[in-house]
Formats: structure tokens, sequence, C-alpha cells
């Protein structure tokens, strides 16, 4: 059974943040961090370490972990450093990242690093938190070499996290007890900022305890639950640093809304409802989608066009669905646009096209003189579905 549109969708609709981006948030709810400033190109970088004072952390900002490893964390003494580091690090591919953005940042002294995270454990419909004092490599790593070192704690979202509980849980962790004032400070800040933020991880890797007796984040990671950004206007700003897979980001250059999932029939639709119905229709009659995509109210010509550019861009596409039902949109504008549309883009798979709504027929007028195996034209939408996915290779097993 292929998985119902919603679910694909709310798993899919998570945003990551950059660290600099991470840390500007949880620096919101009062966690300590480093001063620094983001630079993307070399000369910026340079004049944002003279600003902050050497020595800097010159870091790369992807949206993987592992960086310090692939080389793109590097201390700088002075500008002649900074301008070396920067050179090397933008442009670097780390894990199939290339990086644009570094985050210039004062640099820390460190006498030990932690590891503090809150995730959802979804299995227990509860919030997980885990604590570590072997902080500063990767938590998977420590969970297979020394599980014991890793504190974990369940917080139910209705009582959240006391200040007692923290304080067991600092200790069950084993973090220096010089640390542990600092330490349950942050952790409550950061349950703040991970249920107020709507976030659905934040993580530091490492949490530093400094020789002179502070604890400080030095790193962050966090996720934010795209379901909930009407929550928070300002998480707009992090939609144009999203790495987007080729197919979405080709669709967002377009202005198009679109969504990738895993099948082989490319759903084109007006309207984000007739769209999500028209990815229900495809599973019942046994199929599964490759993407769906709405183009909205104004289907014309260029409209149609580039939304079949971006499905055809898709390799995984066996056969094309458009389903449009037309009420402002009129369906001889429709018919129009995807006439030009396979004038102007080179389409291998079949299309199926249901029209109904304003102007039906006046469209399906239009459409006939162009109907051929490769364009068939469905009366409703459940003989479009089946048709799609028999043109698509059949049922899905
Ligand atoms: P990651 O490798 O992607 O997780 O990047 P991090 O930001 O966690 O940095 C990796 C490692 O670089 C840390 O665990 C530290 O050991 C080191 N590091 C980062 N910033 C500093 C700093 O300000 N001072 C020092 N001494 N080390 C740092
Ligand atoms: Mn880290």
């Amino acid at each position: 059974m292929p998985p119902a549109p919603c679910e694909a969708d709310s798993e899919r609709q998570v945003v990551d943040l950059f660290e600099y981006q991470g840390k500007r948030l949880i620096a919101r709810y009062g966690i300590p961090v480093s001063p620094g400033a983001p630079a993307t190109t070399v000369q910026q970088a340079v004049e944002e370490a003279d600003a902050l004072g050497y020595p800097v952390v010159v870091k790369a900002q992807v949206q993987v972990g592992g960086r310090g490893k692939a080389g793109g964390i590097k201390l700088a003494n002075d500008a002649g450093e900074v301008r070396t580091h920067a050179d090397a690090i933008l442009g670097m591919d780390i894990k199939g990242h290339v990086v644009e953005v570094l985050w210039i940042e004062k640099a820390s002294d460190i006498a030990e690093e932690y590891y503090a995270s809150f995730t959802l454990d979804r299995g227990a419909k509860l919030h997980l938190g885990m604590l570590s004092a072997q902080g500063g490599v990767e938590i998977e790593q420590v969970a297979e070499e020394n599980p014991d070192a890793i504190a974990r704690i369940h917080i139910d979202p209705v009582d959240g996290l006391s200040e007692a509980q923290g304080r067991e849980w600092v200790t069950a962790a084993k973090l220096n007890p010089a640390a542990t004032d600092g330490a349950v400070d942050i952790l409550l800040k950061l349950y703040r900022a991970y249920t107020e933020g709507d976030a659905d991880l934040v993580e530091i890797n490492p949490l530093i305890f400094t020789p002179d007796g502070r604890v400080h984040a030095l790193d962050a990671k966090v996720t934010l639950d795209d379901n909930a950004t009407f929550r928070h206007p300002d998480y707009v700003d992090y939609d144009a640093t999203q790495v987007r897979d080729a197919r979405e980001e080709f669709a967002h250059q377009q202005g198009l809304q679109y969504v990738g999932l895993d099948g082989s029939v490319g759903v084109i639709a007006n309207g984000a409802g007739l769209a999500m119905s028209t990815v229900d229709i495809v599973n019942q009659v046994g199929g599964s989608p490759a993407n769906f995509l709405d183009i909205g109210g104004g289907a014309n010509a260029d409209v149609m066009a580039g939304a079949l550019g971006v499905i055809v861009s898709d390799a995984n596409v066996r056969s094309i669905f458009i389903n449009i039902f037309g009420g402002i949109t009129k369906g001889e504008e429709v018919a129009n646009g995807i006439v030009q549309a396979l004038e102007r883009v080179q389409i291998d798979a079949p299309i199926v096209i249901r029209l109904d709504g304003t102007n039906a027929d006046e469209g399906r007028k239009i459409l006939e003189p162009h109907l051929s195996d490769r364009l068939q034209m469905q009366p409703t939408m459940l003989d479009a579905a089946r048709t799609a996915v028999e043109l698509a290779g059949g049922v899905a097993k």
C-alpha cells in the first residue's frame, strides 16, 4: 500500500536550518551562543573576522552533520588564515551539499564537550530528550559504542520539563558537577525553543563546558515543522535557504506548488484540494503518484508549459494525469495551454486529461484534433485515473 498522501506530505514538510539560523533561534530563548556573522565571499569572511577579533572559527553552512571531519570547520588566528580557509571551504562539497555560506564565529576554549537534543518519539507519543557527557562526536556513534553514556528522558507534552527533572537528568548523564547549573538552565530553554518554536528536532553538539566554567552551545541543528510555520511569520525567511530536491527547486522557480512522491504517475491539477483528491484516486485505483503539482487558478499556456516541464524533469514519471475542474480557470484556456505546451515541451510520457467545469465543452473541442495514444481524454476523474495508472505500467504491487 502506498502511504496516504497527507502522511507522505506531513513527513516531507520539514525545514532544516543552517547552524547559524538554528543558533539565532535558540539564542532567542536565552541560550548562550558565540558571536558571529554569515559570509558568502572570502572578502566578507575576512571583514567579519576582523570585526569579531581573533581567533575565529570558519564554519561551512550545510544542512548535514560531520562538517568538522570533512574539513569544513577551521580555526583561524589571523586574516590570512581566514582567507585561506574561507577560500578552501566555499564551494566545498560535503556529502553532496555544496558550501555557499560560511559562518564566522569567535572561537571558544573548550574543556569538555557534551551532547543535548529534543525530538519527538512518535512510538511513545512523547518528547524524547537525550543528554550525554560524550559530545562532539556523532550521537549514533555514542549510541553504538557506549549506549549507557546517553541519558534519555521522556517528557509528556502536557506536563513539560521541570527544573527538578532537568537536574536529575543532568546528574544521570554524569556531566561535570560544576556544569550542572548551566546545563539545566540551557536544557529548560532548549525545551522551550523546541516546543514553542514548533521544531521536530533541536540538537546541540557540542554543548561545551569552558575552562572558565560556562556552558555554551557551539553547534545547533534545528528542524522545524513546516505545518506550524503559520504560527511563525518570520520562518518564511528560512524558505530562501531551503535545500530542495531538484524537482522542487525547478517548480519553485516557476512559482508552482509541487510535492515530490515516489510513484510513477505525474499529477497536475488546479487547486490544492483537487490535487490531493487526484493523488487519492490514483492510489485508490492501485497506482502511485510520482508527484503532484497545483497550477492554481490561472492555467494559461505559460503555466501549463512550466508545469509539464517540471513533471517531465522527474525521471520516474511514466504517465501524466492532468485533472482540471474549471472555476475561474476556463476550459478553453486550459486546453489552449496544453496544446501550446505540447509544442514547446518535449514530453515522452503519455498524458491523460480530465477537463470539467467552466467552458469544459469549448476546451474539449480544442483538444479533440490533438488526441492520440499520447494524449487521451477521459470523461470522469475515475476513468482518467484508471487510464493513467494503466499507462504507467499498471497497478502497483
Ligand atoms: P559538525 O562537525 O558539523 O558537527 O560541526 P561542529 O560545529 O560541531 O564543530 C565540530 C568540532 O569542531 C567541535 O566538536 C569542536 O571540537 C570543534 N570546534 C568548533 N568550534 C570551535 C571553537 O570555537 N573552538 C574550538 N576549540 N573548537 C571548535
Ligand atoms: Mn556538531
